[in-house]
């Protein structure tokens, strides 16, 4: 399994939730209470390991899904980028083209050049060909084809202004080739590293792509492993309600028992002061000295039910809880979970509990009036630290102790 961890929740009064055991004095009672409370410390204890699993499960799921989005983004970025290169193409493309039709016209050019050299260099070749059959001709002959000597010079004279103005033609047609030259090989060059820079793109391109196939696989590959977690979370899930309802069914039987004791209680009253049926006309004081404040409320905790309040302050340890109204002790004991603990009835189906005590100051059957220590603050039992576990119960049903005590 995936980012698998076991990690123990353990917190003050962490199973003391759903569990009101008495082991006190009630020898009818006793059998079953102890079976139910070993029922009870095995579900609880699966439970916890139970939802231990699911908080890790879902953190793996919150893990993956982290995981995912992080893919998501480079995917996005290197989509973004590719499309970036691919626009960088699309316009090396088209410069690439521009400088290929240079390329052609230069070479054009550079061909029409050669042709006017060669062209006029044959006429040049012709006409010197035709001054330097005339200079071996001989003068004489010139002289006699001539009609006058100043026909002569100028017939002279006009082959050597042939000449100059053909060198210079020719020196011209050349420069102008070499011109063409030039812009040919700027163009090449060009095209050469317009082409490295495709090559360079393409490389990039590719490992791009790769990076995308790689990244979308793992992404695939973290989806699948969602869906492994959530199959293992949906069966958890089912083991959890499961064991939720037998905590349930075992909290019902233990309500029912703290009633059982009641009442066994209340006929004893009643036989004391004549068949009257206890009434409780009294309200609620706080257990505690003033100063300490609700470290954890009443009300469904860690896939649970905290099945009264948490109070504590600051050197707790070993100070006075009070009876939170008159009764008589109907249980003083020990617990598992919820260590030394007192149960005192109140009449009328009233009931509080006080858990985790460091010591006892009351037993079973004791009377007790409102205010009377019956216990030391301690970290007993499922503890992590000083603290009071405290509940109200009616006729056995754990009730809200905020709404009797205001902290
Ligand atoms: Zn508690």
């Amino acid at each position: 399994m995936y980012f698998r961890r076991i990690s123990a929740v353990l917190a003050a009064c962490a199973v003391c939730a759903a569990v009101s055991p008495l082991i006190g004095g009630q020898p009818a009672g006793a059998v079953s209470l102890s079976s139910l409370q070993s029922q009870q410390q095995k579900i609880e204890k699966e439970l916890a390991e139970i939802n231990s699993e699911l908080k890790s499960l879902k953190n793996d799921v919150a893990q993956q899904e982290q995981y995912q989005d992080t893919l998501s983004q480079q995917i996005a970025l290197n989509t973004q980028k590719m499309a970036v290169i691919d626009g960088q193409m699309v316009q090396l493309s088209a410069d690439m083209e521009e400088n290929e039709e240079k390329l052609a016209a230069a070479g054009e050019n550079i061909a029409a050049k050669e042709a006017e050299i060669e062209e006029t260099s044959d006429q040049y070749k012709l006409r010197m060909r035709a001054m330097y059959m005339a200079g071996e001709a001989s003068s004489l002959e010139m002289l006699f084809s001539s009609e006058s000597f100043s026909d002569l010079l100028t017939n002279i004279e006009m082959m050597q202004a042939i000449s100059e103005h053909d060198t210079a033609l020719l020196e011209q047609l050349r420069v102008q080739k070499s011109d063409l030259e030039n812009q040919k090989s700027q163009a090449e060059r060009i095209q050469e590293d317009i082409s490295q820079q495709q090559a360079d793109m393409t490389a990039q391109r590719e490992q791009m792509e790769q990076t995308n196939a790689e990244l979308e696989a793992a992404y695939a590959e973290s989806e699948a492993a969602v869906q492994n977690i959530q199959a293992e979370q949906e069966i958890f899930e089912q083991n959890a309600a499961a064991k939720q309802k037998e905590a349930d069914q075992i909290e019902a039987e233990i309500s029912a028992e703290i009633k059982r004791l009641q009442e066994e209680n209340e006929k004893k009253q009643q036989a004391q002061n004549g068949g009257q049926a206890t009434q409780f006309n009294s309200t609620f004081a706080r257990p505690t000295d003033n100063g300490y404040y609700i470290s954890s409320p009443y009300g469904p905790r860690w896939g649970s039910f905290h099945s009264g309040i948490d109070i504590t302050a600051g050197g707790c340890y070993g100070k006075n809880i009070y009876a939170s109204a008159s009764g008589t002790v109907i249980t003083a004991g020990w617990h598992w979970s919820y260590g030394n603990y007192v149960v005192i009835d109140h009449g009328g189906g009233y009931s509080t509990l006080y858990a985790h005590a460091s010591s006892l100051n009351v037993s079973v059957g004791q009377n007790v009036v409102q205010g009377q220590v019956v216990a030391k603050i301690g970290s007993t039992g499922q503890s992590t630290g000083p603290h009071l576990h405290f509940e109200v119960r009616i006729n056995g049903q754990r009730q809200n102790p905020a709404n009797y005590v205001s902290y």
